[in-house]
């Protein structure tokens, strides 16, 4: 009998972790035995959150889920899903903007490692709406990020980028 995968590592820049990512942790949580959330460390980009603070803070939301752990990395997926005995990639997909990306991503992962497997997840329908990079903009500006991210993100973006327009004008 085939021995089916029951680890799966679920990478991202997340920068930051927003609700659709939660979600889609949570769902896989239910599916894997074991998910390990992939935190990417890429030094060329200049991101909003060091990779010790996304892996602190998204530790913080899903830290009610046993069967998760949260762990940054760098160099290829293929070889951080070996390290964590995983033959699964997880990547979530939002509507069509996502597919060519994640499409070559996965081919490519592939003919690195074809004993790995990248499963899609579709987003919710309720955060399909929801990239980083919006967010990151709405923090910026000072708009309210209620119903975009999770609360520990919200005081941590909070923190970053002050308060939102409203209490500033409070
Ligand atoms: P990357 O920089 O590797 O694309 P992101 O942090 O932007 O990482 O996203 C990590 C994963 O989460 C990707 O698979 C992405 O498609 C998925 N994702 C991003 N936004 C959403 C969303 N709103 N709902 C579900 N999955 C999402």
């Amino acid at each position: 009998m085939k021995e089916f995968s029951r680890s799966a590592v679920y990478s991202g820049s997340f920068d930051p972790f927003h609700l659709g990512h939660e979600d889609i942790v949570r769902r896989a949580a239910d599916l894997f035995e074991e998910v390990v959330v992939a935190v990417g460390i890429n030094p060329e980009k200049r991101d909003t959150f060091t990779p010790e603070e996304k892996v602190e803070m998204i530790a913080e939301v899903v830290g009610d889920l046993p069967n998760v752990s949260v762990r940054a990395f760098s160099g290829l997926t293929v070889r951080f899903a070996r390290e964590c005995n995983a033959r699964v990639l997880l990547r979530g997909i939002r509507a069509l903007a996502d597919i060519e990306y994640e499409f070559t991503m996965s081919l490519t992962n592939s003919c690195l490692d074809a004993g790995v497997e990248t499963v899609f997840l579709m987003a919710h329908k309720e955060y399909t709406h929801l990239s980083s990079t919006l967010i990151r903009q709405i923090a910026e500006l000072g708009g309210d990020l209620k119903g975009f991210v999770p609360l520990p993100i919200k005081q941590r973006l909070r923190a970053k980028f002050g308060p939102n327009t409203e209490q500033r004008n409070q």
